[in-house]
C-alpha cells in the first residue's frame, strides 16, 4: 500500500495546485459537485448563459475542462489531478447521464487522474449522507461511470467500515473509496483495518450531529463519537503514575466513555450497569429503523471495555456500601421518561416509549405521540419504517432513478403506505417545525419522511385526559377533541436518575468522590454527544 496526500480545493485551482505541488503534496481534489461552482456551470439549473459558456452540455463543460487543462499545465503530467464529478444530481434541472458522460470523457481527456463520485446537491431534498441512507447506496452510479472512462473512479457516501469498501473494490464497482465522516469518528479507522481488527474500529453512525449540525451553525467541528476530533489537543488521555479504583455507574454513552478513557489512561475501573447489558438508550435508538448504524457504537465499547480491562458487572444494582471502596465515583444513571401529570395517566392505553422501543409491547393501529422531540419523531419512524431497508426499496421512496435517465436522477416518489394512523402532539404553539427532530442538517428528512407517511401533527395542545373514547384534547384557545386511538405514546422527554447521589439540604454533592455526568446531570438537552464528551473530559481529568 502507499500513500498519497491529496488537498481538496474548491477555488483558485491551478494556483493552488501549484502551492500544494510545491508543499509535497501527491495531487489535488477538483470540488465539482455538491452544487459548488463548478457544478453550477455544468447544469442548465443554475447555468442560463447564452454565451460559449452556457447552453449545450459541451459548453456547460467548458469552464471545468479549461480548469482541468491549466492546472495539468501547471502541475506537469506526474501530479494527481482528482475531480469529483457530480454523478447524480438530484435536483430539478441536473444533468442526465449522457450529458454525465460526456462530461467525464472530457475531463479525462483534459488530464483528469482519478473521478470521485459527487452525490447530490446541497440543495437536493433527498438524503444522501445520514444514517438513514442504506451503506453504500450510490455505488452502482459509480460502477457505471467506471465503464465509460479510462481513469480509476471512486465511490463515495455512507461508506463507513472496512467490509463495505472491500465489497466495493471486489467487485469492481470502483477502484478507490472515498470517505471523510469515518474519519472523524476513527483516526485509525485505515491502521485498524491494516492490523486486521475491524472490531476495533469507532463507526461513524452518519449522526451529522458533531461535525455537519455544528459545521453549519458555524460551530467547531467534532464527531459525535469521537470527542476528540477537533480537540486532539486540549481533550488529552496521558497515562496515570498512581492507578486510582474508579467505579462508574452506568452502562450507557456517558458511562461507557468515562470507564474506558479512565481504564485506557491505566485506572482500575468497575462498571456497574443496573440491566443485562451495556448501551443504555443507545439500545433503543438502535431499535428504529435507518438508525441500525447505532449497534456499531454499543459494539466498539464492547471492544474497548475489553481491551482497556473494565471490570464489568451486568445486572447490578448498587449501593453506597458497595461503593465505600472506591477513590472515584462517576454517577452515569441516566435518565428515565418523564410522566406528565393529566387524568387517565395510568389508562392501558398509554404506554411509555421504552415499552415501545425496547418490543415489549404490541401497538395498535391508531396512535398518538405525545411530545415532538428526537425520540418522539423516533417513535413514529419505529411505528411505520421497516428494518434494513433495501437500496432499491429506499431509493423508490425517495424518487431516486441511479439510472439517471431523466435529469437529476430524479423521478417520482413511490407513495408509502402506512401500517398505522398517528398523530404527534406538542404543547408548544408552531407547528413548522414539528417533526423535524433535533438535527440540523437532518431535520428537513425526518420530517418529509413524516410526511410521506401522513403523520398528522397537532401544535399548541392541552392534554385533558385519556378514557376508553382516547386522547382528549385541547387545541389551542377554544377546539377540543378526541382523538379516537388504541394507544397514547409517552416521548414527553426524560428526567434525571439521581437516586445514588449523596447531597445534602441544599442540593450540594457531599462526597468529593461523586461526579455527576451525562442524563443524570442534566435531563433537558440530553444528547449522546455531550454525554460522551462530559464521559470523556472527566476520565481524563482523574
Ligand atoms: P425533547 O427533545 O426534550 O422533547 C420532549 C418533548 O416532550 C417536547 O416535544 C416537549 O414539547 C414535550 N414535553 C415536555 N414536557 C412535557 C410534559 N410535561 N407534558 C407533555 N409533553 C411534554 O426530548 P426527547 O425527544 O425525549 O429527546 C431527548 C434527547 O435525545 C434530546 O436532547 C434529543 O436531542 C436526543 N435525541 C436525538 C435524536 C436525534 O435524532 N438526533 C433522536 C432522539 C433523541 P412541548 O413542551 O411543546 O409539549
Ligand atoms: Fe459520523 Fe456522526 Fe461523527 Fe459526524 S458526528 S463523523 S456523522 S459519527
Amino acid at each position: 500500500m502507499s500513500d498519497a496526500l491529496i488537498l481538496e480545493t474548491i477555488g483558485d485551482y491551478a494556483h493552488t495546485a501549484r502551492l500544494a505541488q510545491l508543499a509535497g503534496y501527491d495531487g489535488i481534489e477538483i470540488m465539482g459537485s455538491e452544487g459548488y461552482l463548478l457544478n453550477q456551470f455544468i447544469c442548465p439549473r443554475v447555468n442560463q448563459r447564452q454565451d460559449r459558456w452556457g447552453g449545450p452540455v459541451e459548453n456547460r463543460m467548458r469552464f471545468p475542462v479549461e480548469i482541468v487543462k491549466a492546472v495539468r499545465e501547471a502541475v506537469g503530467p506526474n501530479f494527481i489531478i482528482c475531480y469529483r464529478l457530480s454523478l447524480i444530481d438530484l435536483v430539478p434541472g441536473g444533468n442526465t447521464w449522457d450529458e454525465i458522460v460526456t462530461i467525464a470523457k472530457a475531463l479525462e481527456a483534459a488530464g483528469v487522474t482519478i473521478l470521485n463520485t459527487g452525490i447530490g446537491w446541497h440543495e437536493a431534498r433527498v438524503p444522501t449522507i445520514a444514517t438513514q441512507v442504506p451503506r453504500a447506496a450510490f455505488r452502482s452510479v459509480t460502477a457505471r461511470i467506471g465503464k465509460e472512462v479510462g481513469i480509476p473512479v471512486m465511490a463515495s457516501n455512507r461508506i463507513n467500515t472496512p467490509e463495505v469498501c472491500e465489497d466495493i473494490v471486489a467487485s469492481g464497482d470502483a477502484d478507490l473509496i472515498s470517505m471523510a465522516r469515518p474519519l472523524l469518528a476513527d483516526p485509525d479507522f485505515v491502521n485498524k483495518t491494516a492490523a486486521g481488527i475491524p472490531e476495533a474500529i469507532n463507526t461513524c453512525i452518519g449522526c451529522n450531529q458533531g461535525c455537519l449540525d455544528l459545521a453549519f451553525s458555524n460551530k467547531r467541528v467534532t464527531c459525535l463519537v469521537n470527542p476528540r476530533a477537533g480537540y486532539e489537543t486540549e481533550l488529552v488521555y496521558p497515562k496515570v503514575r498512581k492507578a486510582k479504583k474508579i467505579a462508574v455507574i452506568g452502562g450507557g454513552m456517558a458511562g461507557l466513555t468515562a470507564a474506558t478513557v479512565a481504564a485506557g489512561r491505566g485506572h482500575d475501573v468497575t462498571l456497574f450497569e443496573a440491566a443485562a447489558d451495556i448501551g443504555g438508550q443507545f439500545n433503543m435508538a438502535a431499535n428504529v429503523p435507518g438508525k441500525e448504524e447505532f449497534q456499531e457504537t454499543i459494539r466498539f465499547y464492547r471492544h474497548e471495555l475489553v481491551r482497556t480491562g473494565v471490570k464489568v458487572q451486568l445486572n447490578a444494582r448498587v449501593s453506597h456500601d458497595t461503593l465505600a471502596n472506591f477513590d472515584e465515583v462517576v454517577i452515569a444513571t441516566g435518565v428515565k421518561p418523564r410522566i406528565p401529570r393529566f387524568p387517565g395517566i395510568d389508562h392501558p392505553k398509554v404506554l411509555s416509549y421504552p415499552q415501545v422501543l425496547r418490543g415489549e409491547v404490541e401497538v395498535g393501529h391508531s396512535v398518538a405521540v405525545i411530545g415532538s422531540g428526537g425520540i418522539g419523531v423516533d417513535t413514529c419512524a419505529y411505528l411505520l419504517e421497516e428494518h434494513n431497508q433495501s437500496v432499491e426499496t429506499w431509493a423508490s421512496h425517495w424518487g431516486i432513478d441511479f439510472t439517471v435517465s431523466e435529469p437529476g436522477g430524479l423521478t417520482a416518489p413511490e407513495r408509502r403506505h402506512a401500517q398505522r394512523d398517528i398523530t404527534l402532539l406538542q404543547r408548544k404553539p408552531g407547528q413548522k417545525k414539528m417533526g423535524a427532530g433535533p438535527g440540523k442538517t437532518t431535520g428537513w428528512a425526518h420530517k418529509a419522511l413524516l410526511g410521506q407517511y401522513g403523520v398528522k401533527m397537532l401544535a399548541e395542545c392541552e392534554y385533558l385526559k385519556v378514557d376508553d373514547l382516547g386522547l382528549h384534547v385541547r387545541i389551542g384557545e377554544n377546539e377540543t377533541r378526541i382523538l379516537d386511538v388504541d394507544h397514547v405514546i409517552l416521548c414527553a422527554g426524560q428526567e434525571s436518575v439521581t437516586d445514588l447521589i449523596p447531597r445534602d439540604k441544599d442540593g450540594k454533592i457531599t462526597d468529593k468522590r461523586y461526579h455527576v455526568i451525562g442524563g443524570a446531570k442534566f435531563a433537558g438537552e440530553l444528547d449522546a454527544r455531550r454525554a460522551i464528551r462530559e464521559g470523556a473530559e472527566l476520565a481524563a481529568s482523574l
